[in-house]
Protein backbone atom coordinates (compact mmCIF):
# COMPACT_ATOMS: atom_id res chain seq x y z
CA UNK A 1 0.00 0.00 0.00
CA UNK A 2 1.30 3.50 -0.88
CA UNK A 3 2.21 5.86 2.48
CA UNK A 4 2.29 9.61 2.51
CA UNK A 5 5.45 9.32 4.74
CA UNK A 6 8.26 11.74 2.60
CA UNK A 7 10.75 9.08 1.32
CA UNK A 8 14.01 11.56 2.96
CA UNK A 9 12.91 10.54 5.96
CA UNK A 10 13.04 6.87 5.29
CA UNK A 11 16.08 4.88 6.38
CA UNK A 12 16.96 2.20 2.91
CA UNK A 13 17.60 -1.03 4.19
CA UNK A 14 21.35 -1.76 4.12
CA UNK A 15 21.41 -3.67 1.38
CA UNK A 16 19.26 -0.75 -0.59
CA UNK A 17 22.12 2.00 0.55
CA UNK A 18 25.28 -0.53 -1.05
CA UNK A 19 23.44 -0.68 -4.40
CA UNK A 20 22.88 3.44 -4.04
CA UNK A 21 27.03 3.47 -3.48
CA UNK A 22 27.66 1.48 -6.11
CA UNK A 23 25.93 3.83 -8.59
CA UNK A 24 26.97 6.60 -6.95
CA UNK A 25 30.42 5.15 -8.16
CA UNK A 26 29.30 3.97 -11.64
CA UNK A 27 27.96 7.77 -11.93
CA UNK A 28 31.27 9.17 -10.78
CA UNK A 29 33.84 7.12 -12.82
CA UNK A 30 31.68 7.41 -16.52
CA UNK A 31 31.56 11.07 -16.02
CA UNK A 32 35.33 11.61 -14.81
CA UNK A 33 36.37 9.30 -17.97
CA UNK A 34 33.74 11.83 -20.50
CA UNK A 35 35.53 14.62 -18.77
CA UNK A 36 39.03 13.61 -19.51
CA UNK A 37 39.25 14.65 -23.26
CA UNK A 38 42.82 14.41 -25.38
CA UNK A 39 44.23 16.96 -27.51
CA UNK A 40 44.54 15.43 -31.06
CA UNK A 41 46.87 16.73 -33.96
CA UNK A 42 46.41 16.15 -37.52
CA UNK A 43 47.04 17.70 -40.86
CA UNK A 44 45.99 17.36 -44.61
CA UNK A 45 46.54 19.66 -47.63
CA UNK A 46 43.51 21.26 -49.55
CA UNK A 47 43.61 24.08 -52.11
CA UNK A 48 47.68 24.59 -52.06
CA UNK A 49 47.71 25.26 -48.38
CA UNK A 50 48.43 22.93 -45.20
CA UNK A 51 44.96 22.79 -42.94
CA UNK A 52 46.55 21.84 -39.29
CA UNK A 53 43.81 20.66 -36.92
CA UNK A 54 44.36 20.38 -33.11
CA UNK A 55 40.80 20.22 -31.05
CA UNK A 56 40.33 18.61 -27.69
CA UNK A 57 38.03 14.98 -28.25
CA UNK A 58 37.10 12.26 -25.82
CA UNK A 59 38.08 10.10 -28.08
CA UNK A 60 40.11 9.42 -31.14
CA UNK A 61 37.23 8.24 -32.83
CA UNK A 62 35.47 11.36 -32.87
CA UNK A 63 38.55 13.22 -33.26
CA UNK A 64 39.03 11.32 -36.93
CA UNK A 65 34.91 11.77 -37.96
CA UNK A 66 35.55 15.49 -37.56
CA UNK A 67 39.64 15.78 -39.87
CA UNK A 68 37.41 13.65 -42.26
CA UNK A 69 34.47 16.07 -42.26
CA UNK A 70 36.11 18.84 -42.43
CA UNK A 71 38.02 17.65 -45.48
CA UNK A 72 34.91 16.95 -47.31
CA UNK A 73 33.88 20.11 -46.13
CA UNK A 74 37.06 21.69 -48.04
CA UNK A 75 36.13 20.22 -50.80
CA UNK A 76 32.97 21.28 -50.95
CA UNK A 77 34.43 24.83 -50.71
CA UNK A 78 37.49 24.66 -53.09
CA UNK A 79 34.74 23.28 -55.29
CA UNK A 80 32.86 26.67 -55.27
CA UNK A 81 34.82 29.15 -54.57
CA UNK A 82 38.79 27.90 -56.38
CA UNK A 83 40.34 30.22 -59.25
CA UNK A 84 42.66 27.45 -59.32
CA UNK A 85 40.47 24.98 -61.16
CA UNK A 86 38.26 25.75 -64.16
CA UNK A 87 35.27 23.60 -62.96
CA UNK A 88 34.63 25.22 -59.93
CA UNK A 89 31.66 27.80 -59.55
CA UNK A 90 33.47 30.83 -58.90
CA UNK A 91 35.27 30.07 -63.18
CA UNK A 92 31.48 30.12 -64.30
CA UNK A 93 30.25 32.81 -62.60
CA UNK A 94 33.48 34.96 -63.88
CA UNK A 95 33.07 33.69 -67.29
CA UNK A 96 29.12 34.71 -67.63
CA UNK A 97 27.41 36.94 -64.95
CA UNK A 98 28.51 39.82 -66.74
CA UNK A 99 26.82 38.32 -70.12
CA UNK A 100 23.85 36.45 -68.11
CA UNK A 101 22.41 35.74 -64.59
CA UNK A 102 24.38 32.86 -63.21
CA UNK A 103 22.31 29.96 -61.12
CA UNK A 104 24.86 29.10 -58.39
CA UNK A 105 24.48 27.65 -54.83
CA UNK A 106 23.32 29.36 -51.95
CA UNK A 107 25.99 29.23 -50.02
CA UNK A 108 27.66 30.92 -53.29
CA UNK A 109 25.48 33.98 -52.86
CA UNK A 110 26.31 33.82 -49.20
CA UNK A 111 29.69 34.50 -49.38
CA UNK A 112 29.35 36.98 -52.19
CA UNK A 113 27.22 38.74 -49.70
CA UNK A 114 29.33 38.62 -46.83
CA UNK A 115 32.38 39.92 -48.82
CA UNK A 116 30.67 42.61 -50.33
CA UNK A 117 29.54 43.95 -46.90
CA UNK A 118 32.93 43.35 -46.07
CA UNK A 119 33.61 45.63 -48.98
CA UNK A 120 31.39 48.52 -47.59
CA UNK A 121 32.35 48.10 -44.23
CA UNK A 122 36.05 48.70 -45.31
CA UNK A 123 35.12 51.15 -47.72
CA UNK A 124 36.15 49.19 -50.75
CA UNK A 125 39.92 48.32 -49.33
CA UNK A 126 38.92 44.99 -49.37
CA UNK A 127 37.41 44.57 -52.94
CA UNK A 128 35.96 41.41 -53.78
CA UNK A 129 36.04 42.27 -56.98
CA UNK A 130 39.90 43.12 -57.78
CA UNK A 131 40.22 39.29 -59.33
CA UNK A 132 40.89 41.21 -62.68
CA UNK A 133 43.43 43.35 -61.54
CA UNK A 134 44.87 40.74 -60.01
CA UNK A 135 45.45 38.57 -62.64
CA UNK A 136 46.79 41.66 -64.61
CA UNK A 137 49.73 41.88 -62.12
CA UNK A 138 50.11 38.30 -61.75
CA UNK A 139 50.41 37.69 -65.76
CA UNK A 140 52.50 40.56 -66.34
CA UNK A 141 54.93 40.26 -63.60
CA UNK A 142 55.44 36.24 -64.31
CA UNK A 143 56.17 37.40 -67.72
CA UNK A 144 59.13 39.73 -66.38
CA UNK A 145 57.09 43.25 -67.28
CA UNK A 146 54.43 45.51 -65.35
CA UNK A 147 51.17 46.41 -66.46
CA UNK A 148 50.95 50.26 -68.49
CA UNK A 149 48.80 52.69 -66.61
CA UNK A 150 46.44 52.24 -69.46
CA UNK A 151 46.01 48.76 -68.71
CA UNK A 152 45.61 49.42 -65.16
CA UNK A 153 43.06 52.00 -66.04
CA UNK A 154 41.22 49.24 -68.32
CA UNK A 155 41.57 46.87 -65.05
CA UNK A 156 40.04 49.42 -62.68
CA UNK A 157 36.82 50.16 -65.04
CA UNK A 158 36.00 46.40 -64.36
CA UNK A 159 36.76 46.76 -60.06
CA UNK A 160 33.99 47.57 -58.10
CA UNK A 161 32.04 45.50 -55.37
CA UNK A 162 28.45 47.59 -56.29
CA UNK A 163 28.33 46.01 -59.82
CA UNK A 164 27.92 42.80 -58.09
CA UNK A 165 23.87 41.79 -57.64
CA UNK A 166 22.73 39.11 -56.18
CA UNK A 167 19.20 37.28 -55.99
CA UNK A 168 18.73 35.19 -52.96
CA UNK A 169 15.55 33.99 -53.81
CA UNK A 170 16.45 32.61 -57.35
CA UNK A 171 20.26 32.02 -55.98
CA UNK A 172 21.04 33.67 -58.97
CA UNK A 173 23.99 36.07 -59.63
CA UNK A 174 24.80 38.84 -62.34
CA UNK A 175 27.89 41.29 -62.56
CA UNK A 176 26.89 44.99 -64.22
CA UNK A 177 30.08 44.63 -66.30
CA UNK A 178 31.73 41.59 -68.57
CA UNK A 179 35.19 42.00 -67.53
CA UNK A 180 34.86 42.17 -63.63
CA UNK A 181 36.25 39.01 -61.89
CA UNK A 182 35.54 38.01 -58.51
CA UNK A 183 38.44 36.89 -56.22
CA UNK A 184 37.56 35.19 -53.12
CA UNK A 185 41.56 35.22 -52.48
CA UNK A 186 41.36 37.84 -49.32
CA UNK A 187 38.62 35.63 -47.28
CA UNK A 188 38.79 32.65 -48.34
CA UNK A 189 40.55 30.69 -45.82
CA UNK A 190 38.86 32.67 -43.32
CA UNK A 191 35.86 31.42 -44.68
CA UNK A 192 37.27 27.32 -44.43
CA UNK A 193 38.53 27.76 -41.00
CA UNK A 194 35.30 29.07 -39.49
CA UNK A 195 33.74 26.38 -41.64
CA UNK A 196 35.75 23.66 -40.03
CA UNK A 197 34.96 25.31 -36.73
CA UNK A 198 30.79 24.74 -37.22
CA UNK A 199 31.90 21.12 -38.55
CA UNK A 200 33.53 20.36 -35.19
CA UNK A 201 31.28 22.48 -33.03
CA UNK A 202 28.42 20.64 -34.60
CA UNK A 203 29.66 17.46 -33.44
CA UNK A 204 30.45 18.50 -29.72
CA UNK A 205 33.82 19.08 -29.98
CA UNK A 206 33.96 22.61 -27.75
CA UNK A 207 38.12 23.48 -27.19
CA UNK A 208 40.70 23.47 -30.44
CA UNK A 209 42.97 25.51 -32.77
CA UNK A 210 42.92 25.50 -36.50
CA UNK A 211 45.32 27.31 -38.54
CA UNK A 212 44.94 27.29 -42.75
CA UNK A 213 47.93 28.93 -44.23
CA UNK A 214 48.16 31.77 -41.56
CA UNK A 215 44.13 32.12 -41.23
CA UNK A 216 43.22 30.88 -37.19
CA UNK A 217 40.55 30.27 -35.18
CA UNK A 218 40.70 29.47 -31.38
CA UNK A 219 37.75 28.24 -29.98
CA UNK A 220 37.80 27.49 -26.33
CA UNK A 221 41.33 27.39 -24.04
CA UNK A 222 43.97 24.35 -23.94
CA UNK A 223 44.49 23.01 -20.86
CA UNK A 224 45.63 24.47 -18.06
CA UNK A 225 45.59 27.85 -19.64
CA UNK A 226 43.01 30.96 -20.56
CA UNK A 227 44.16 31.13 -24.33
CA UNK A 228 45.74 29.75 -26.99
CA UNK A 229 48.88 31.16 -27.69
CA UNK A 230 49.24 31.66 -31.57
CA UNK A 231 53.11 33.31 -32.87
CA UNK A 232 52.89 35.37 -35.53
CA UNK A 233 56.00 35.36 -38.17
CA UNK A 234 57.30 37.61 -40.89
CA UNK A 235 59.51 37.25 -43.55
CA UNK A 236 61.55 34.18 -43.49
CA UNK A 237 59.95 32.76 -40.46
CA UNK A 238 61.05 35.83 -37.97
CA UNK A 239 59.04 36.21 -35.12
CA UNK A 240 56.84 39.38 -34.91
CA UNK A 241 54.30 39.18 -32.21
CA UNK A 242 52.37 36.14 -29.70
CA UNK A 243 49.37 36.57 -29.24
CA UNK A 244 46.90 35.13 -26.75
CA UNK A 245 43.61 34.57 -27.94
CA UNK A 246 40.13 32.79 -26.90
CA UNK A 247 37.02 32.39 -29.67
CA UNK A 248 38.84 34.91 -32.14
CA UNK A 249 40.50 34.50 -35.31
CA UNK A 250 43.33 35.80 -36.33
CA UNK A 251 44.83 36.29 -40.18
CA UNK A 252 48.23 38.05 -41.34
CA UNK A 253 48.21 39.61 -44.99
CA UNK A 254 51.66 40.40 -46.80
CA UNK A 255 54.72 39.41 -45.04
CA UNK A 256 56.13 38.99 -48.67
CA UNK A 257 54.76 34.95 -48.58
CA UNK A 258 53.17 35.23 -51.70
CA UNK A 259 54.82 38.35 -53.93
CA UNK A 260 54.93 39.77 -57.40
CA UNK A 261 58.40 39.91 -58.56
CA UNK A 262 59.86 42.51 -60.93
CA UNK A 263 63.06 43.87 -61.88
CA UNK A 264 64.20 42.67 -58.63
CA UNK A 265 61.90 44.53 -56.52
CA UNK A 266 59.05 42.53 -54.33
CA UNK A 267 55.43 43.89 -55.10
CA UNK A 268 52.75 42.85 -52.69
CA UNK A 269 49.92 40.12 -53.66
CA UNK A 270 47.41 42.69 -52.33
CA UNK A 271 46.05 45.34 -54.71
CA UNK A 272 44.95 48.40 -53.67
CA UNK A 273 41.61 49.27 -55.41
CA UNK A 274 42.15 52.68 -55.53
CA UNK A 275 45.22 52.96 -57.81
CA UNK A 276 44.80 49.24 -59.10
CA UNK A 277 48.43 49.05 -57.99
CA UNK A 278 50.23 46.89 -55.57
CA UNK A 279 49.66 48.15 -51.53
CA UNK A 280 52.62 49.64 -50.64
CA UNK A 281 51.24 50.84 -46.91
CA UNK A 282 52.62 48.43 -44.69
CA UNK A 283 55.19 45.26 -44.50
CA UNK A 284 52.66 42.83 -42.67
CA UNK A 285 50.04 42.81 -41.00
CA UNK A 286 47.90 40.32 -38.16
CA UNK A 287 44.34 40.96 -37.60
CA UNK A 288 42.72 39.67 -34.52
CA UNK A 289 38.89 39.62 -35.12
CA UNK A 290 35.55 37.55 -33.64
CA UNK A 291 35.54 35.44 -36.98
CA UNK A 292 38.56 33.99 -39.16
CA UNK A 293 36.47 34.98 -42.14
CA UNK A 294 36.64 38.95 -40.68
CA UNK A 295 40.39 38.42 -39.25
CA UNK A 296 41.17 37.72 -42.90
CA UNK A 297 39.12 41.07 -44.65
CA UNK A 298 40.49 43.19 -42.02
CA UNK A 299 44.57 42.37 -42.40
CA UNK A 300 44.01 42.17 -46.35
CA UNK A 301 42.56 45.99 -45.73
CA UNK A 302 44.76 47.09 -43.40
CA UNK A 303 47.47 46.03 -46.12
CA UNK A 304 45.91 48.21 -48.26
CA UNK A 305 44.69 51.53 -45.81
CA UNK A 306 48.09 51.71 -43.54
CA UNK A 307 48.14 51.55 -39.85
CA UNK A 308 46.32 55.02 -38.74
CA UNK A 309 43.08 52.40 -40.35
CA UNK A 310 43.96 49.84 -37.98
CA UNK A 311 43.32 52.40 -35.24
CA UNK A 312 40.20 53.31 -36.31
CA UNK A 313 38.89 49.97 -36.84
CA UNK A 314 40.12 49.16 -33.47
CA UNK A 315 38.40 52.01 -32.19
CA UNK A 316 35.22 51.38 -33.87
CA UNK A 317 35.03 47.66 -33.03
CA UNK A 318 35.80 46.40 -29.25
CA UNK A 319 36.68 43.03 -30.97
CA UNK A 320 39.17 43.86 -33.31
CA UNK A 321 42.79 44.39 -33.21
CA UNK A 322 45.65 44.62 -34.95
CA UNK A 323 49.84 44.27 -34.93
CA UNK A 324 51.26 46.20 -37.91
CA UNK A 325 54.68 46.10 -39.04
CA UNK A 326 55.53 49.31 -41.15
CA UNK A 327 58.12 48.80 -43.87
CA UNK A 328 60.71 50.51 -41.89
CA UNK A 329 60.25 47.76 -39.20
CA UNK A 330 58.61 49.49 -36.71
CA UNK A 331 56.35 47.67 -35.21
CA UNK A 332 52.73 49.40 -33.99
CA UNK A 333 49.43 47.43 -32.14
CA UNK A 334 46.27 48.94 -31.31
CA UNK A 335 43.43 47.06 -29.94
CA UNK A 336 39.96 47.02 -29.42
CA UNK A 337 39.00 47.34 -25.64
CA UNK A 338 37.99 43.92 -25.05
CA UNK A 339 41.26 42.36 -25.97
CA UNK A 340 43.89 41.49 -24.22
CA UNK A 341 47.06 40.33 -25.85
CA UNK A 342 50.44 38.98 -24.89
CA UNK A 343 53.00 41.33 -26.92
P1 LIG B 1 45.44 38.10 -48.18
O1 LIG B 1 46.66 37.25 -48.20
O2 LIG B 1 44.37 37.59 -47.28
O3 LIG B 1 45.74 39.53 -47.95
O4 LIG B 1 44.75 37.98 -49.62
C1 LIG B 1 45.39 38.40 -50.79
C2 LIG B 1 44.70 37.76 -51.96
O5 LIG B 1 43.40 38.35 -52.07
C3 LIG B 1 45.40 38.03 -53.27
O6 LIG B 1 46.16 36.90 -53.63
C4 LIG B 1 44.24 38.27 -54.23
O7 LIG B 1 43.73 37.02 -54.68
C5 LIG B 1 43.19 38.90 -53.36
N1 LIG B 1 43.30 40.37 -53.20
C6 LIG B 1 44.36 41.18 -53.48
N2 LIG B 1 44.08 42.45 -53.13
C7 LIG B 1 42.81 42.46 -52.64
C8 LIG B 1 41.95 43.49 -52.14
N3 LIG B 1 42.33 44.76 -52.05
N4 LIG B 1 40.71 43.12 -51.74
C9 LIG B 1 40.30 41.83 -51.83
N5 LIG B 1 41.06 40.84 -52.29
C10 LIG B 1 42.32 41.14 -52.69
MG1 LIG C 1 43.00 38.41 -46.12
Amino acid sequence: MWGFDSPLSQKPPPELRDMRFLLLLAFFLCSCSRGAEVLYERSFHVMGSKVELKFYSPNEELFLAVTEASRKRMEEIDRLFSNYRDDSVLAEVNGYAGVRPVTVPPEFIRLTRLSTGYSELTDGAFDVTVGGLYELWKEKTSSGTIPSPAEIERALECTGYHKVGTDAERSRIFFASDCLRLDFGAVGKGYAVDEIMAVARKNGITRGLVNFGGSVFAMGSPEGARSWNVRVSGPGGVFVSSLEIRDRGAATSGGYERYFEHGGRRYSHVIDPRTGRPAENVALVTAISRTAAGADVFSTAVSVLGAEAARAFAESDEFLGFVVVERNGEKKSYFGASLFPKR
